[in-house]
This record gives C-alpha cells, structure tokens and sequence, in this order.
C-alpha cells in the first residue's frame, strides 16, 4: 500500500455528502461490506433510498396508522431498548399491558373484566392465531371428553383476512369459508348453519370486511347457534375478527351488539395499530372469561429472574407500541377515540358523493354500517374505455395509492376499488384527491388505455 500523508487519508469534513468519499461510488447491496462506512453518508443513503417507497399518507389501501402524535414518537424512541418479554425487567411496561387488557375487556362489555385473560400481540395476525387455537384445543378437550373423534376439525368463517387461510393451514383445520354471491358479500346465519356441524371449531365474523369494509352480523349469527344449539345441543363458539371494527364499534356505534354482550361470543381480536391509533406492531386478543383460554397453551415461563405465564407465538417483541396504546387510552379517552372516526366517517362520506357525481362509478359501499371507508365499481352501464386499474394507475401519478382489486370467489369477475379513511385522512386532502381524480378521468378519455376491452369486460381485467 501507498504511502500517505496524513491529509491524504483524512477524509474532508467540509466535502458536501453528495461529493464525499463513500457516496461517489455504488455501495454493495448483496453483501455485507467489509469495511466501515460513515454513519452520516450510510444514513443519507439509506433516506435518499426510502423516497421511492409511495407517500404513506397518500396510501388509501391501507388500514394501519401513518400518523401519530409527537409524544406517541418520544415514548417509542423512550422504550426502543425494552423487550416486552421481559416482564421481570420491565415490570411496568407489563403492568401497562395488563391494564390495556383490562380496559379493552371492559370496553368490549365482558363481564368479568376485572377478571378476564388477554394479551398484546404484533397484530390482529398473531391474535387470530390465538384465538384459533384455543378454539381448536377447547373443541378437541370436548370431545376426548365425550370419546368421539377430533381428527378432522372445522372453522367457518365470512370472506376473510388472509390471516384465517394462514391459521387454518398452519393447524391443520378445514376452513369453510362461506364463498361471496351476486347481493350477498358478507355471512348471513343461513350460510353459517349449513356449515356447522360437531367437527366446528368455531364461527368467526368479521367486524370491517377487508375487502368490502362492511361489519358482519354478529347478533344473528349468535342468534341463530343459540337456535342450533337448542335444537340439536351442538354448542359453537363465536370469535369475532374485529381487526378494525373492535376499535370504531364500541366508540362510534355503541348501540351495535357485537361484543361479550352476547355470551356466545368467547374471544375477540383487534388491531392496536389501526382503529387503536397506535403505531405498528400492536394487535389485542381477550377471552370472555379466564377459563375460555385452555391453561396448557399458557407457558410459564422462568427466565431471567422472573416466573411468568406467557402466551404468544413470538419471544422478544418491542415494549413501545403498548406504552403508545395506553397513552391513546389516557390521551384521547373514548370521547377522543369518538371524534377521531367520526371525523374519519364524515371524510368517507363525502367522498363517496364526490366520487359517484363523477359519473362512471357505482358506489357499493359509502361507510355506513361498517369501517370509515368506501368502495365502488364501474357502472356496468358506463361505456368507458378504462378500467379501475387503469384509473388506479393514473392516481399513483400523483401519489395516491387507491388500490383496485378483484374479490374473492365467487365473485372474482368483480373489480372493486377502495379508499380506507383513517386518521389524518383530513377533508382537505379528500378534496385534493377528487381534484386528482377528475384530471385522471379528463386524461383517460383522452387517451383511452383498454379500446378493445368494454367497461364489462375490463372490470374483469387484471394489469
Ligand atoms: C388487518 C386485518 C387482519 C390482520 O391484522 P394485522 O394487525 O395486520 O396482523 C385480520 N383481520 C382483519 C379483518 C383485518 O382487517
């Protein structure tokens, strides 16, 4: 190696980043280097990398949180250190989980909240998974009990989150999914009863169908396992998916019964980091009452000093997202939570006027009766030239993230397009979008995409 001065080697501390040492020259993206780098080029780098994921702001696909308050961002950067494992170590920060659990049990009408079992998950994913399986070991102890088999177990269930499939294919479990009809994309009690038999684990409703935003009847599916049970002595619990709907429900529609009002309903999943308003990586699931959880799922744990009971798929999870859950509790209160969505429901509304006065739209879903969203088709009788992935696409030019997509069987012909309004969703920024959707719609006529393809037959296209 050459010999250098001193000065040679020293890199320049006043070179502008761009024209510093490092940055000149690609940096690997398969292989760890061998050498350091700067932290401030490296971090510069790595910013200047994200820009090119879309806006998070502008994204109306999804249901999670892109905007929290700045105290929500201090007590994040507070726990970075703590594991939420370590419940001998960071006794606090488990004593807030507890008090989460408590809250959400009272707020979910249990009545034995004081009392009742739950826990912080990474998402409504990981609860799902929960909640399935102490349906599954419930379902399997009854009938060891009654010396009948439990080899081939059921679940049934609306369209539902991917979450479901995952559970039921990780568990072994046969899903019935209760296929979408031409008028019917959610559950009826029609649909489930012929579905239950006493190899079912459970019936899971959603609350805020992913894909269509609307709740599912929870009340009259319990009615109608009540009737079954009476009927024939078969007793089905309910778990109710309330990813998005555990958190809008009980603040912006508490006359709405859906919760452990109803006794048939033993367990129920939300995400913290959607309708919670906290930030990602919180999900919920609570049992009506302690003995609703199998106690062989509970792992107690002795480790590091501490002898806990655990339930979880994961081990180490960040400790933040439940400090920020129960600061929103305290911060917002449900009157705060009240105003936010209904803030949230007035936006969908709006929009959904705005965006049928367009013309080509049909709207199916404007945000009532479910979560603070819409979505719509393109009228059949409209003879444009387009499709809705097309017009998603012209959208993305401008930012917006507005995504088109077909449903699930047996309604896959149908391309639907959906806007989720959460917090931050302000009526400014809708305004915004309409104007962007009508310059869309004026460049689209101009410049047809799809000529060969009918609106009908292009609802059915896939980009
Ligand atoms: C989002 C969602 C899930 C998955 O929740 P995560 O918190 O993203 O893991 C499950 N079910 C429904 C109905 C959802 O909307």
């Amino acid at each position: 190696m050459a010999v250098h001065s001193k000065d040679d080697i020293r890199p320049n501390l006043f070179d502008d980043i761009y024209a510093s040492s490092t940055l000149p020259v690609s940096m690997p993206k398969y292989r760890i280097p061998d050498e350091e780098n700067d932290p401030q080029q490296v971090f510069q780098i790595i910013h200047d990398e994200l820009l090119l994921d879309g806006n998070s702001r502008q994204n109306l696909a999804t249901f999670c949180q892109t905007w929290v308050e700045p105290h929500v961002h201090d007590l994040m950067n507070e726990c970075i250190g703590k594991n939420m494992i370590d419940k001998d170590e960071y006794p606090q920060s488990a004593e807030l989980e507890a008090r989460c659990v408590h809250m959400l049990a009272d707020l979910w009408n249990s009545p034995v909240s004081a009392d009742t079992v739950g826990c912080s998950t990474t998402g409504s994913s990981e609860a799902a998974m929960l909640g399935g399986m102490a349906m599954k070991w419930n379902w399997r102890a009854k009938r060891e009990a009654e010396g009948k088999p439990t080899d081939r177990p059921n679940l049934v269930t609306g369209p539902v989150q991917v979450c479901w499939h995952k559970f039921a294919r990780y568990w072994d479990i046969e899903l019935r999914e209760i296929p979408m009809e031409e008028g019917r994309l959610l559950m009826t009690d029609e649909e489930v009863l012929k579905r239950c038999d006493e190899n079912t684990i459970g019936v899971v409703p959603t609350l805020g169908v992913t894909f269509t935003c609307q709740y599912e009847p929870v009340a009259e599916i319990a009615a109608a396992l009540d009737d079954l049970q009476a009927r024939t002595g078969l007793d089905i619990p309910i778990h109710v998916d309330g990813a998005s709907g555990g958190f809008l429900a009980p603040f912006c529609d508490p006359e709405l019964v859906w919760d452990f009002r109803l006794p048939r309903v033993r367990s129920i999943n939300a995400s913290g980091h959607k309708f919670g308003l906290a930030p990602l990586g919180v999900g919920w699931i609570i049992w009506r009452e302690t003995q609703d959880l199998p106690k062989d799922l509970v792992f107690d744990v002795n480790y590091l000093g501490g002898n806990m009971p655990t339930f979880a798929l994961n081990f180490s999870r960040p400790g933040g997202e439940v400090a920020c859950q129960y600061y929103n509790f305290l911060r917002l209160g449900k009157d705060g939570y009240r105003k936010i969505h209904d803030a949230c429901y007035n936006v969908a509304a709006h929009l959904a006027t705005e965006i049928s006065a367009l013309g080509p739209f049909e709207i199916i879903y404007d945000g009532k009766g479910g979560i603070p969203g819409l979505c719509w088709q393109l009228k059949s009788s409209s003879d444009v030239t387009w499709n809705l992935f097309d017009f998603a696409d012209q959208l993305r030019t401008r930012g917006w993230q507005v995504p088109a997509y077909t449903l699930p069987s047996n309604m896959e012909k149908l391309a639907i397009q959906r806007i989720l309004v959460r917090h931050g969703v302000s009526r400014d920024l809708a305004d915004l979008l309409i104007e962007d959707m009508k310059a869309a719609l004026d460049k689209l006529s101009k410049h047809p995409v799809s000529v060969s393809l009918t609106a009908k037959e292009a609802t059915g296209h896939h980009h």
